[in-house]
């Protein structure tokens, strides 16, 4: 027996397709190299299989959001700066440095305290920066960035690779706040000691040249997740979620399907029962909406998406029986429109992708 014989759903991992798309982004950000976001386990894929195979590629920068994410995979990436983006949490500061894992500082006490930790080194540690320009979630606000301005002797044994900010509406192409952001950012770079600038997110990469910086951090488009919403999406799929047919069963006109018999067939109709549900990450917001595919057709979801199986409308296709294969992400059910049916974006539906899924890496 299989692993995938075991599972009820198993979910591909096309390793070249991420690879590919880390160099189709690196085509359109002329202006810098183009780092690889990493955290959230890979965006739900799996770090440890997304990290190396972008080293591979030639990526050297990385990110994750916490330190523990860092330390995971650091071994991994010999020779590449790693980040994490949610900065320096108090008592940290020497696993960083004894690690080599560099910090995103983002307040004027997590600069203090990685001076500090430079000056007990006896030697300088590098950083990166983070300014607000909009978000007010982290990065330095504007009143920390006049006393940095002021007191740039505050940055004394930091050795800065990048300032950075980022972007709040990167996908709304026409949103004025990305060319406020810019200026923001312009501005408050030039009130900082002079340093490499890292900007653009995946969605930023396609806003223009204008855009562009010493460092581009993407993730959503490594992935595949679509970085230009409204027009055709320039990045390949990179996941195919299957999942199994446990039962087909025949009802009659007027039996309804699943918990609090939301659907009742207007005909007789045979369902087929899936072997996943929303403990893998198959939003519960999906039921009664979209279709999975069977051998390229439309088999509508019927009824209430449970915890462990979800319900499907068969009855046009008479070759599904028990162990047939349903498409759930995939060439016909594509992640952006799983997400838009689900009432969410693709980057909550890969990174809700379940730990019980059999998993299979490609092009490795
Ligand atoms: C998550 C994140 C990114 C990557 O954003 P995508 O939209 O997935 O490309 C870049 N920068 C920061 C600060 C982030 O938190």
């Amino acid at each position: 027996m299989s692993s995938t014989d075991a599972a009820g759903a198993v979910l591909e991992i096309d390793l070249e397709a991420i690879a590919a798309n880390w160099r189709l982004l690196r085509e359109r950000h002329k202006s810098g190299p183009v780092a690889g976001v990493v955290k959230a386990d890979g965006y739900g894929l799996g770090a440890r299989l997304v990290a190396p195979c972008l080293h591979a590629a030639g990526c050297r920068h990385f990110f994750v959001a916490h330190l523990d994410e860092a330390l995971a995979i650091s071994p991994l990436l010999p020779d590449a700066m790693l980040a994490v983006l949610n900065g320096l949490l108090p008592g940290t500061e020497a696993d960083y440095a004894a690690r080599g894992i560099i910090p995103v500082l983002g307040s004027l006490d997590e600069v203090a305290r990685w001076a500090a930790q430079a000056r007990s080194a006896g030697q300088a540690l590098p950083a990166l920066l983070h300014v607000d320009t909009g978000m007010s979630r982290l990065g330095l606000d504007a009143r920390e960035l006049a006393v940095l301005a002021e007191e740039p002797g505050r940055l004394d044994g930091i050795a800065m690779r990048f300032v950075m900010t980022h972007l709040v509406s990167s996908e709304v192409a026409d949103d004025a706040l990305n060319p406020a952001q810019l200026a923001r950012f312009a501005q408050a770079c030039g009130r900082l000691p002079p340093a490499p600038r890292s900007l653009a997110n995946s969605s930023g990469i396609f806003l223009g040249a204008a855009y562009g910086s010493d460092l581009a951090r993407p993730g959503a488009a490594l992935y595949g997740i679509n970085p230009t919403p409204g027009r055709a999406n320039p990045m390949r799929g990179t996941v195919r979620l299957r999942a199994r047919v446990l039962q087909v069963r025949e009802i009659a006109a007027g039996e309804t399907v699943g918990y609090n018999a939301t659907w009742r067939a207007t005909r007789p109709s045979r369902i087929a029962t899936a072997g996943l549900g929303y403990a893998d990450g198959f939003l519960r917001s999906l039921s009664g909406r979209g279709a999975a595919f069977f051998d390229g057709e439309p088999v509508p979801l019927v009824g209430r998406v449970s915890m462990d199986l979800t319900t499907y409308d068969v009855t046009r296709h008479p070759a599904v029986g028990p162990g047939s294969w349903l498409e759930i992400i995939g060439p016909h059910c594509p992640l952006d429109r799983l997400a838009e049916e689900a009432g969410t974006n693709g980057y909550e539906i890969l990174t809700s992708l379940g730990s019980r899924y059999a998993r299979i890496a490609l092009g490795r």
